[in-house]
């Protein structure tokens, strides 16, 4: 990567750059993005891992058990046609979807993971002079997706790290195009019940999109949550997104599917790559949809231990944001020493990985995602350690 003061260098001798030249120009707002960092995935400084033979990698939220036996097979058996299209409309996979979950299959839509249907989404209804509205810690894709198709995110404030229906509907004004709800957010955690779902949709003009992002609804078991399938039914512009990526343990797929309205489902089809799920995905995403034992003891491993984090973040006097998803964000002391970066620091030195998000308003909190058993019970020995030697004077 060329460093930042190089590049200003060379603009300022570039006769291009200069104006003298011209050439191509990306659309605005495309230049102001910050590129999508992932979850650190690998450490890479040889000799950083103290005795430890296996990093443990808790900073993308990424399903804990792994995938499906099931999907893994169906993957595998995929092998012998790569040299076939994928099935264009991916009809076997949505016509799981609809019978798992008693849906129309003409109101599915399936993408490369549930980032691709956001950005088509925002693609199809929102350009320049459009606003999309979004949670101030909400999920940062929607910002990012309204920038690069040219529109102006708007931000609502927070409560208490929890999206507020009031807030958002305060900053609805004529140019908003869309509205984008996390439920259960990430990196919060926090959710809205139904109650407030519909209030939300309720306040809405018809002719903005409200988009229900479910990424984590398969972990969650509470009576007053919905994944939102009842909020879209009967209504013209409510989505509900659902992904792969998480409970089913298929993020490295990139399958992610949608239960629109008829005339959302049009548009999508309208603007997506035709083969946008590939022929593997769709056969393993298939098989792990029918795998619900895999699914349940996914839900009750995380309910089990995402609970086990709490308590022991209470143990250790670390203030956390209670979460429902598969992961939870804790809090640091803003001073030296004792910072979220010097945590995450500790953690890596040790083969643990942790996602810093301050790029979500969230500049003292470190999230980490609910791991297998050993994963947990390390992480927050680890933290134990840290804490008792950060506060050493
Ligand atoms: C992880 C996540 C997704 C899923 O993204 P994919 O592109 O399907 O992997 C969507 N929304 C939220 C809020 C997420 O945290």
């Amino acid at each position: 990567m060329v460093p930042e003061n190089e590049l200003g260098n060379f603009d300022r001798l570039d006769p291009i750059a200069a104006g003298l030249v011209t050439k191509p120009k990306p659309k605005q707002g495309i230049m102001d993005i910050t590129p999508h960092k992932g979850g650190e995935a690998t450490i890479e400084v040889e000799g950083v891992v103290q005795g430890r033979a296996r990093i443990i990698e808790l900073s993308a939220n990424e399903g804990a058990m792994g995938p499906s036996p099931r999907a893994m097979a169906a993957y595998q058996a995929a092998a012998t046609d790569l040299h076939r299209y994928p099935d264009i409309g991916a009809k076997d996979l949505r016509a799981g979807l609809a019978e798992i979950h008693d849906l129309d299959t003409a109101g599915i839509v399936v993408g490369n993971g549930s980032g691709e249907i956001i950005n088509q989404l925002v693609h199809a209804f929102a350009g320049p002079g459009d606003e999309v509205v979004y949670s101030a810690h909400g999920f940062l894709m929607y910002p990012l997706a309204a920038m690069a198709n040219g529109a102006t995110p708007v931000k609502a404030p927070e409560e208490n790290y929890t999206a507020s229906v009031d807030a958002l509907l305060s900053v609805v004004t004529p140019k908003t195009k869309l509205v984008f709800l996390a439920n259960p957010n990430n990196p919060t955690g926090t959710y809205l019940p139904s109650s407030e779902l519909r209030r939300l949709r309720a306040g809405l003009p018809d002719d903005v999109l409200f988009v229900i992002d479910s990424a984590y609804a398969e972990f969650i078991d509470h009576n007053d949550y919905t994944p939102g399938i009842d909020l879209v039914d009967g209504h013209d512009n409510v989505v509900m997104t659902r992904t792969f990526s998480k409970i089913h343990g298929l993020a490295a797929l990139r399958i992610g599917w949608a239960f629109c309205p008829a005339n959302i489902a049009r548009a999508h089809d309208r603007t997506r790559g035709p083969f946008n799920v590939n022929a593997a995905a769709q056969a393993a995403g298939l098989a792990a949809l029918w795998d619900f034992n895999h699914v349940d003891r996914a839900r009750a491993h995380n309910i089990r231990w995402l609970n086990w984090l709490q308590n022991a973040c209470v143990r250790l006097g670390l203030d956390y944001i209670p979460s429902v998803g598969n992961f939870l964000a804790i809090r640091f002391a803003g001073e030296d020493g004792l910072s979220a970066d010097d945590a995450q620091k500790f953690l890596r030195t040790k083969g643990i990985l942790s996602r810093r998000i301050t790029a979500y308003g969230l500049p003292n909190h470190l999230r980490i995602s609910v791991g297998l058993e050993d994963d947990n019970r390390t992480v927050m020995e680890t933290l134990d350690e840290f804490l008792s030697i950060a506060n050493v004077p």
